[in-house]
Order: C-alpha cells, then sequence, then structure tokens
C-alpha cells in the first residue's frame, strides 16, 4: 500500500512550522488514541500514521531528507530503518508524549491508563548542590594535587540510616495516594474524562508516612555534620574554574539523591613566578657587567631550580624561553613554556673605585648605544612572545 504524504497525515502546510506541526499531531493523537478507540482497527492504524509521520516531521534532518526525495529516501536507506518512522511500535509513540505533552499538562492523566509518564509519580528528594572554594599553589597545579577536605554538610543521619524514621515498623503506607505519591483527579471535558495527576499533599510524593520520627535527626534522614573528602584536582586548572563531583554535595532527606559538591578553583600567587595562561613568566635581573661579559645565572622554575646562559653583550629586554617548563592544559600533554624576560641592573650605589673605573670606561666609544640592524625593537620581541 502506498504510503500517505506525511503532510496530508498531519493535514498541514508543506510550510508548517513546527509549532503547528506538533500541534497537529497533538489534535490526532488525541482523536485516535487507542484508550478511546478500543478495538478500532482503522484508528489504531491513523494513529500509528500520524505517530510516524510526527516523527519524521519533528526532526529536522529527517524533515529536510522527506522533503527531498519523499518516502523514495526511506526505502534506499542504507540502514532500512531510514526515517526511523516505519516500524514504530506503540511503547515509541507512548514515549514521545513526553515531548509532545510536556509535564504537567492535563493530557497526562488523559493517557494515563494503566501507562504512567512523566511527573506525578513518587517523587525523590534531592539534595543542594554545595560549593567550597580549593587554594592551589602553582607547583600543585602544575602537577595536579589530592586535597582532603572537611566539608560541613548535611550527611546522612546514622541513628536512622536515613530514613528519617524510629524503626522499620514506623513507615506507613500514605493513606491519602496509597503509596503511589500521586493523586488523581477527573474531570468531564468535551474530550471524555480526562484526569489529572498531582503530588501528594500529603506525603509530598514519597509514597509513605512516618509515625514515629528518629529522635536524633526529627525524621529528616539528615543531620548537619563533616565528611572528609577527597578531590582530585587535574593538572593545569585556573583561577575560577569550576570542578563538580556528582553525588558529593548535601545529602537528600529520606533516602533521595544528594546533591554535587562544586569546587571552585582559586590560586594562591607564586612569590617569584607569574602564570600567563600556560606560561610561566619570570622576571630577571642582571647587572650590565654580568650583561656585557656573559654568565650563567639560576632561575627558580615550577619544578625546581634551572640554570640558564647569559650571553655576552646581552641586552635588556630580551625574551628567553625554556621549552615545556610552563603548566600543563587540563586532559592534555601538551606544556606551556617560562618565559624568562631580562631586565638590565643600572647599581644605585658606588664606591670610590668602583666610580673610578666606570669614569675611564665614561667615554670610551664601546659604550655608546648603537642598535644594529640585529638589534630586535620592543614591538618586534613582544610580537615574539606573544606566539
Ligand atoms: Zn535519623
Ligand atoms: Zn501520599
Amino acid at each position: 500500500m502506498a504510503k500517505r504524504d506525511y503532510y496530508d497525515v498531519l493535514g498541514v502546510a508543506k510550510g508548517a512550522s513546527a509549532d503547528d506541526i506538533k500541534k497537529a499531531y497533538r489534535k490526532m493523537a488525541i482523536k485516535y488514541h487507542p484508550d478511546k478507540n478500543q478495538g478500532d482497527k482503522e484508528a489504531e492504524e491513523k494513529f500509528k500514521e500520524a505517530a510516524e509521520a510526527y516523527e519524521v516531521l519533528s526532526t529536522p534532518e529527517k524533515r529536510q531528507r522527506y522533503d527531498q526525495f519523499g518516502h523514495a529516501a526511506n526505502a534506499s536507506s542504507p540502514n532500512g530503518g531510514g526515517y526511523g518512522g516505519g516500524g514504530m511500535n506503540m511503547d515509541d509513540i507512548f514515549s514521545q508524549f513526553g515531548d509532545i505533552f510536556g509535564g504537567g499538562s492535563p493530557f497526562e492523566g488523559f493517557f494515563g491508563g494503566g501507562r504512567q509518564s512523566g511527573g506525578g509519580g513518587r517523587r525523590v528528594a534531592r539534595g543542594s548542590n554545595l560549593r567550597i572554594k580549593v587554594r592551589l599553589t602553582l607547583e600543585e597545579i602544575a602537577n595536579g594535587a589530592e586535597k582532603k577536605i572537611k566539608v560541613n554538610k548535611q550527611i546522612i543521619c546514622k541513628t536512622c540510616d536515613g530514613s528519617g524514621a524510629k524503626d522499620k515498623s514506623s513507615f506507613q503506607t500514605c493513606k491519602t495516594c496509597g503509596g503511589s505519591g500521586a493523586v488523581r483527579r477527573v474531570t468531564n471535558t468535551i474530550l471524555g474524562q480526562m484526569q489529572t495527576t498531582s503530588t501528594c499533599p500529603t506525603c509530598n510524593g514519597e509514597g509513605s508516612t512516618i509515625l514515629s520520627k528518629c529522635n536524633v535527626c526529627h525524621g529528616d534522614g539528615v543531620v548537619r555534620g563533616e565528611e572528609l573528602i577527597t578531590i582530585q584536582v587535574p593538572a593545569g586548572v585556573s583561577e575560577g574554574m569550576q570542578l563538580s563531583m556528582s553525588g558529593k554535595g548535601n545529602a537528600a532527606p529520606r533516602g533521595g539523591v544528594p546533591g554535587d559538591l562544586i569546587i571552585l578553583i582559586e590560586e594562591v600567587p607564586h612569590e617569584t613566578l607569574k602564570r600567563d595562561g600556560n606560561n610561566v613568566i619570570y622576571d630577571l635581573h642582571v647587572n650590565f657587567v654580568d650583561a656585557t661579559l656573559g654568565t650563567s645565572i639560576e632561575v627558580p622554575t615550577i619544578d625546581g631550580k634551572a640554570k640558564i646562559k647569559i650571553d655576552p653583550g646581552t641586552q635588556g629586554g630580551k625574551i628567553l624561553r625554556l621549552k615545556g617548563k610552563g603548566l600543563p592544559e587540563v586532559n592534555s600533554y601538551h606544556r606551556g613554556d617560562q618565559l624568562v624576560h631580562i631586565n638590565i641592573w643600572t647599581p644605585k650605589a658606588l664606591s670610590r673605585e668602583e666610580r673610578e673605573i666606570l669614569e675611564k670606561l665614561q667615554g670610551s666609544p664601546n659604550f655608546k648605544p648603537n642598535p644594529g640592524k640585529n638589534e630586535k625593537s620592543f614591538f618586534e620581541r613582544m610580537k615574539e612572545y606573544f606566539e
């Protein structure tokens, strides 16, 4: 049997908006829903047909392919499934309904019957997220760090094991909802009987009530306490970055899902090294005699001291690059460099003897600044640095 045009099936125009398609499908789904048309084969076929049309037209890529090739594209598709609409069973169709009818819509209950979808069922409490700050030195950031931190938070009550009840017999199935956590209300509408589902007000959706509460937590199942948490901080993190540990936040009342622990990274400023992204900058001061004659100097790095060579005739402003002596990137093997800025140090106080020596040199032609073509300008050095 030839398939009908999907647009015709839903009764919309070719250029219909996503919203119009959704609305049209909603109408069809209500009209031909099996709960309303029990035993009606034709209605069931129409219901399936509409679901298939919706499945294709509500997915932008599938719709585009359908607009271009029509049903032919489906048949020639290598995986056989094509649009994925062809073999939809009832469960697939019902699983779509969460998107179409949304939570809290009156249709949720309408389609209820034996199936329960979406909200209104037993509600699980969730603990709140917790935020803490972790301060790290550059060395810790470079190597990654394991931090043990005492966190003050809601923890599970040990006395009642988080149940909130004095003992097991203290639990009673909620009389209002019979344990389902949800209450239904039936109203008559033009579409027939319609059920709305909402969270049970007596037990707040938990399905049971506590007759005698735990003495320690007074029924909450949680108490204020401390937990020693071990945090693995990966190498390369930076100031302001947030890490999240699932389930390490506040415990939830009565056996719910705990919140997350959010860890905010703070950098402890280093005494001598400055961070710039993954690079580390060090300001080195060399006196003009060492810069003139050349020498070797020890500089601090993240991994300890390193010796660097100052060539004879080194000019101020030169930047030496220590490859790989910077910081790693998070989740990468790449490591930044250390950049050593060379500043020429001019002595401020001189002995008589030193002054006499320098006075002899003052007029010397070698001491006349003469930046040649080989001397890099400030601008060129900056450019080199940022590369
Ligand atoms: Zn307790
Ligand atoms: Zn209840």
